[in-house]
């Protein structure tokens, strides 16, 4: 896909620059309890305001079902953006996300101030990309700037519509997102290495199929590996697998022999007699699980073929824990993974909302290059798709 114009290609001097951000942060009792998307949203607003901008933020937040929910207004995320933004000259927000009252709030903006619109999923046009609420928005801004990753797998008035009635730019986090997703599965350094797993093989049919076409070596971990297993006919015992999903798997390998990538799958697994932390363990070959026993985590064998393969790798992407991580006895997959990534001198990125959690939990995560912020927009970028929200912005000369 062609490179997207970005921030650093608009003159912002005088300018309304209308962003599109992710400010879906959790909240209890009114409270925000973890700001890190608002965070991560700062380096894009201070570029613009630094530039001369007058800054108009839209985010949605939660899902409130098309209507106003009251303990889903952005008030919050209003105070805590002043905080963490003392150098704006102001930082307001809005009862409404289109209308009369944004448009006056609009005119008194001045360079340097920052308004931020009310939930954009209020308005029952958002998610259905009404053409007339995208023109609202468009109204409202000079430029728009897209830096909400997370959303762009989704054709939304704010992620996409807005995009066809103004000139349309990524900001640093989109930009970031997509120069390591894209320039990993465009034109990556090899060996180019991915690890994939998680529960299900189902949630990432897609994902495999694309980067069998790509990648130099596939490996393939926690619960999704079962359904692997058991279509080379290995006995699972109590494991997670997906039966419905057999002929899949046999079809995915059969592309992996005829493509002559290195396809790996557990040669042994941590298996326990019970879905708990407590349950009896032991570690045995994948041909060796007795009835009443399921895998819980790939085993010590496979840890070290597998980091010696990411260790060797100019390349990494990684999605989905080795094993059920959330508990200590089945964790030590996942870890040691992690571990080998963080040692990999190449590129390495690490996605979706589990792995991701896992990483940070182990202290990784700044051994790591990139952090995708955006489960299912990474998920769609590995599959090969098209994310609507990027499409519609500005291809770069
Ligand atoms: P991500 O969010 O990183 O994309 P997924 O949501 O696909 O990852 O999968 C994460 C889940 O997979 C975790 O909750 C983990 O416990 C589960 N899991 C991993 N290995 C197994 C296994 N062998 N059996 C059952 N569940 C597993
Ligand atoms: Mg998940």
């Amino acid at each position: 896909m062609a490179r997207k114009k970005t921030i650093r290609d608009i003159d912002w001097n005088g300018k309304r620059a209308l962003v599109r951000v992710d400010f879906n942060v959790p909240l209890e009792n009114g409270q925000i309890t973890d700001d890190t998307r608002i965070r991560a949203s700062l380096p894009t607003i201070r570029y613009l305001l630094e530039h001369g901008a007058a800054v108009i933020l839209m985010s949605h937040l939660g899902r409130p079902k098309n209507k106003v929910v009251e303990s889903m207004r952005l008030a919050p995320v209003v105070a805590r953006l002043a905080e963490l933004l003392p150098e704006a000259k102001a930082v307001k927000g809005t009862q409404a996300t289109t209308g009369p009252s944004v448009e006056a709030a609009v005119q008194d903006l001045k360079p340097g101030e920052v308004l931020v619109l009310e939930n954009t999923r209020f308005d029952p046009r958002e998610e259905a990309n009404d053409e007339s609420m995208a023109r609202e928005l468009a109204k409202l801004g000079d430029v728009y700037v897209n830096d909400a990753f997370g959303s762009a797998h989704r054709a939304h008035a704010s992620t996409e519509g807005v995009a066809r009635f103004l000139p349309a730019v990524a900001g640093f986090l989109m930009e970031a997102e997509l120069a390591a997703l894209q320039g990993a599965l465009e034109n990556p350094a090899r060996p180019f290495v991915t690890i994939i797993g998680g529960a299900k093989i189902s949630d990432k049919i897609g994902v495999i199929k694309n980067l069998l076409t790509k990648v130099d070596a596939l490996l393939i971990g926690g619960g999704m590996a079962n359904t692997f297993l058991l279509a080379q006919g290995y006995e699972m015992g109590d494991s997670l697998v997906e039966p419905d999903s057999v002929p899949t798997a046999k079809e995915l390998l059969e592309q992996a022999a005829s493509s002559g990538v290195r396809f790996m799958l557990p040669t042994d697994v941590v298996i326990a007699d019970a879905f708990s932390a407590d349950a009896n363990r032991k570690v045995v070959p994948v041909s060796e699980i007795p009835a009443g026993w399921r895998v819980m985590d790939i085993g010590p064998e496979t840890v070290r073929a597998y980091s010696e393969v990411i260790t060797g790798a100019q390349t990494v992407i990684w999605n989905g824990p080795m094993g059920v991580f959330e508990m200590a006895p089945f964790a030590e997959g996942t870890r040691a993974i992690a571990e080998a990534v963080a040692k990999c001198p190449g590129m390495t990125i690490v996605g979706g909302g589990d792995s991701v959690a896992a990483v940070e939990q182990m202290g990784l995560a700044d051994k790591i290059r990139h952090i995708s912020t955006g489960g299912g927009a990474s998920l769609e970028l590995l599959e090969g798709r098209v994310l609507p929200g990027v499409a519609a912005l500005n291809d770069a000369e």
